[in-house]
């Protein structure tokens, strides 16, 4: 920037990026400083021979407000899934639809046996009840473990082993159901509400369009921030920068480290890639392993899903492993082919890899208690702020809201 800037953000991911836009918005003059060699942080897509990778499986819930506020839906041209699951159970595809946005739906669910009659009965109670409480009432709600609050509502064990395990694995990254109620809540909200969706072009278009919003010399990447004392920052080039507020937006281990808090612990998680010369499966929908044999939670067809996603004539195939696995590529890549080819039958060999991320730091841990307040504070010292995912929740929406949570402070306190 051509002036010194007001306010340093240290992250270009959508936290930082949400932060910078509210700025932009009151006339600030201010800088985001990325590390790395692109924007977007957690939510980056790359190219690879026509394909398009997201960065890890990942969508955008619809419904979250934060978002229908900050993005324009039209111009990411948004591509659904088809709302349910299909479930690898009992050595064959189960199809668990929703009955209320899939034509023939209800006679579909009450004839299946994915699901006792109670459970299905119960499922959509959990629906009407969270549909009538707003976001503001569910992180207000007693915090248990999803586990335990699935018990409560009476789901039999089966189903939770079937449905609930590794859907809500493949958006938590814990198999253990160990996080917060008050998230598994928000989401199931999110997800009765809106679609799960993922812009043509790839996730990467969601911090790029907020990016677009930016003064055009606003970011500077490979900047990276190696330390932090009052209003000043030291970049890894040994150059010193200093501004009247500093914003924090890196991820929850890294701006620990840099302010000086203890790290939060990590959901990990390991995503692989292949080409195909057909979809295995017609659907846009998730498949889940509810078996729990083999190390492969969740599986999506993207292509089906945006068919953007794979070159003419290609299908893409996008694979997610729980955490990050000590095996190499080669000896997962061998397990996760065995436990496909169970699935989808000999064709699985003409697969082509083509890449995979292993991601330490996914989401923030949200057990029961780490979202107690649900918005914690984003004033941490005289000039410096803090933002991402960590200081609300482990979300698009929760980095967004975090970013103009920041933004707001400064603003306050810059007198603007
Ligand atoms: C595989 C995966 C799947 C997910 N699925 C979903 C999903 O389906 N739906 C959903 O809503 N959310 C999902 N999430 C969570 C969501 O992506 C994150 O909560 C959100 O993107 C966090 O944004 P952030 O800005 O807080 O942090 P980040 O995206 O981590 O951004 C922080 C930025 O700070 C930079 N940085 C860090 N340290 C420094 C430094 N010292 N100097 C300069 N720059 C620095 C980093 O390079 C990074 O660009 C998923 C996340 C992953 C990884």
């Amino acid at each position: 920037m051509s002036t010194s800037p007001d306010v340093l953000i240290v992250g270009a991911g959508i936290a930082g990026l949400s932060c910078g836009r509210h700025l932009a918005d009151a006339g600030v003059c201010f800088e985001i400083l990325e590390a790395a060699d692109g924007i977007g942080g957690r939510v980056r897509t790359d190219q690879c021979e026509g394909f398009l990778l997201d960065r890890g499986f990942q969508v955008l819930l619809t419904a979250y407000p934060e978002a229908q506020r900050t993005l324009d839906y039209h111009a990411l041209e948004l591509r659904n899934f088809s709302p349910g699951a299909f479930s690898w159970f009992a050595g064959r595809m189960n199809r668990l639809v929703d009955p209320w946005r899939t034509p023939g739906g209800w006679r579909e669910v009450l004839r299946s046996d994915f699901g006792t009659f109670l459970d299905k009965v119960r499922i959509e109670r959990l629906r009407a009840r969270l549909r009538h409480s707003s976001i503001g009432e569910i992180f207000a709600r007693p915090d248990v473990s999803a586990r335990q609050a699935l018990k409560t509502i009476g789901f039999s064990d089966e189903f939770v082993h079937r449905f609930f395990r590794p859907f809500l694995a493949a958006i938590f990254l814990d198999g253990d159901l160990g996080f917060s109620s008050r998230m598994f809540e928000f989401v199931f909200k999110m997800m009765t509400e809106g679609d799960a969706a993922v812009p043509a072009r790839g996730m990467g278009e969601i911090p790029a369009q907020i990016a677009s919003h930016l003064p055009a010399d606003s970011i500077r990447l490979g900047a990276h921030v190696e330390a932090l004392h009052e209003t000043e920052v030291r970049l890894g080039s040994g150059e010193q920068l200093r501004a009247r507020a500093i914003v924090v937006a890196a991820d929850g281990p890294r701006a620990a480290h840099l302010v000086g808090e203890a790290e939060p612990a990590s959901r990990s998680v390991t995503c692989f890639y292949y080409a195909a010369d057909e979809p295995p499966l017609p659907h846009p929908m998730i498949v889940l392993n509810g078996d729990g044999a083999g190390p492969v939670n969740n599986f999506a067809a993207m292509s089906q899903v945006a068919p953007t996603y794979a070159p003419p004539g290609k299908s893409l195939v996008s694979v997610s492993v729980l955490g990050t696995q000590q095996l190499t590529v080669q000896q997962l890549g061998g397990f996760i082919t065995a436990q496909m080819k169970q699935w989808f039958g000999p064709v699985v060999s003409s697969w082509r890899y083509l890449k995979s991320y292993r991601i330490p730091h996914a989401q923030p841990q949200q057990s029961p208690g780490a979202l107690e307040p649900p918005e914690r504070p984003v004033r941490i010292r005289p000039g410096v702020y803090l933002c991402g995912d960590h200081r609300d929740n482990a979300s698009i929406q929760g980095a967004m809201v975090s970013g103009r949570r920041a933004a707001e402070a400064v603003l306050a306190d810059l007198g603007r």
